[in-house]
């Protein structure tokens, strides 16, 4: 349950646009919200339990913008041949995955990524999901993880046209069921997109189907944009245009909408992505990992294109994906002088910006009044930290430390590394490892 907590004795960084650092500052916590933040001479601290920041860096619940809590159960799977290019790793192993899920297994790969992203300080996480075998139901299953780890989760039903029209629409109706379930009942945590795969693996008649849902519901689209060359062969070869141009047309762009990727983009269509008010989401682990190549981040900041920063599933840990963001600009532009304030402007300002978009609260940032989602780093800082100096802390040391305490809404879900979930751990591992044998038979 949500208590009164007085935050004391650590340096807070309040992240976003215009953050700052703040020095010898409480943060008081009520009713799920930041109360107040000032010196702590001037907080009254009646009734509020004391969380001794001492020897910590108080910062604000981290945001992921692009996951797939699906792939949880993939983890050492060794069966899948060999990709030589993008279409064959969705070929060889996630298409022949997704399509063996089961309910169950969605829920406890949601349930094992939440626990994990609870440990890692994230608080909002928006998920990509896909399990064509077992679509009705499956955004009710991660709903409910959410709801048990006490997170806020975005979601979205990746709707293909790769299994068929029958799947297709059994997509746009999950993703319908979950935009009125989280009207009704997702209260400031849960939020429902209209989920799509990729130009690729979509009709025309489709994305026009998913752009009316989302229009009639007042939501945005969350799709996977020219993450690979081949999406854009695809889109000229069938459609004779770039893949944003086409989606553009059929009115999945605009304010509320993620492309997730954005590495194959040209400049007219960066043009297209800030004109719409288009939220691009740079997921670089994942793109390393399948040699696709490494998103213009810069450019499409120069632009004016809202970037954030997903992870695709390689890990629930942003500041490892900052890291990598940061290395991957400086080796794709061959001058280790660029991409560090678009990166970590990415993961401090973009994605607050586009968790404010879809929940419609101040994420992501510490502010008076605004949703109490904290976390607490061990970090004593070996060189001076301030306001100029803060980010450096954060991608080369707080990165390598453990979170400490991980509070979301005002309620501590993590506290001295100990859990305070009422789950049981060790049953979750059990049969997550049932479940991925039985699943790896299966694939
Ligand atoms: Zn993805």
């Amino acid at each position: 349950m949500a208590e009164r907590l007085l935050i004391a004795n650590g340096p807070i960084f309040t992240g976003g646009e215009d953050f700052d650092l703040l020095e010898g500052h409480g943060l008081l916590i009520g009713d799920g919200r930041v109360a107040k933040i000032a010196p702590l001479t001037e907080i009254r601290s009646e009734n509020a339990r004391l969380l001794d920041a001492r020897g910590k860096l108080v910062m604000p619940g981290l945001v992921n913008a692009h996951m797939h809590f699906y792939s949880t159960l993939v983890r050492g799977l060794g069966k899948a041949a060999p990709a030589r290019d993008f279409g064959e790793v969705l070929r060889n192993l996630w298409w022949r995955l997704d399509r063996k899920l089961t309910l169950e297994d969605t829920y406890h790969s949601a349930l094992l990524m939440m626990l994990a992203a609870v440990r890692r300080g994230a608080t909002t996480l928006i998920d990509h999901h896909a399990s064509p075998g077992a679509i009705t139901g499956s955004l009710d299953r991660i709903a409910r993880a959410g709801t048990e780890t006490g997170l806020r989760i975005g979601l979205a039903y990746e709707i293909s046209d790769r299994d068929g029209p029958e799947a297709a629409a059994e997509g746009l109706a999950e993703n319908a069921a979950a935009v009125r379930f989280c009207r009704e009942h997702g209260g400031e945590h849960l939020r429902a997109l209209v989920g799509l795969h990729a130009s690729f693996t979509l009709s025309d008649e489709t994305l026009d189907r998913a752009a009316a849902l989302a229009a009639e519901r007042g939501v945005g689209c969350h799709i996977h944009a020219a993450e690979a060359a081949g999406d854009q062969e695809d889109c000229r070869t069938r459609h004779g245009l770039r893949v944003v141009e086409r989606l553009r047309r059929r009115g999945i762009l605009g304010p509320k909408t993620i492309a997730a990727h954005a590495v194959h983009v040209d400049r007219a269509e960066v043009e297209t992505l800030a004109a719409s008010g288009t939220m691009v989401v740079h997921n670089p682990q994942s793109n390393l990992n399948n040699a696709v190549g490494i998103a213009d981040i810069v450019a499409m900041k120069k632009a004016g294109v809202l970037v954030g920063l997903g992870t695709d599933a390689m890990t629930v840990d942003m500041l490892e994906e900052l890291r990598v963001a940061i290395w991957a600009q400086h080796y794709g532009r061959g001058d280790p002088s660029q991409g560090f304030g678009e990166a970590t402007g990415a993961l401090f300002a973009g994605n607050p910006a586009i968790a404010e978009r879809v929940w419609g609260l101040p994420l992501g940032r510490i502010r008076e009044g605004g949703p109490a989602d904290v976390v607490l780093v061990d970090y004593d800082p070996p060189t001076p930290l301030d306001k100029a100096s803060v980010l450096g802390h954060l991608v080369f040391g707080a990165s390598q430390s453990t979170v400490d305490t991980t509070i979301v809404a005002g309620r501590v879900l993590m506290e001295n590394k100990r859990l305070k979930l009422d789950i049981d751990e060790e049953r979750v591992a059990v049969r997550s490892r049932e479940l991925a044998a039985a699943l790896w038979e299966r694939f």
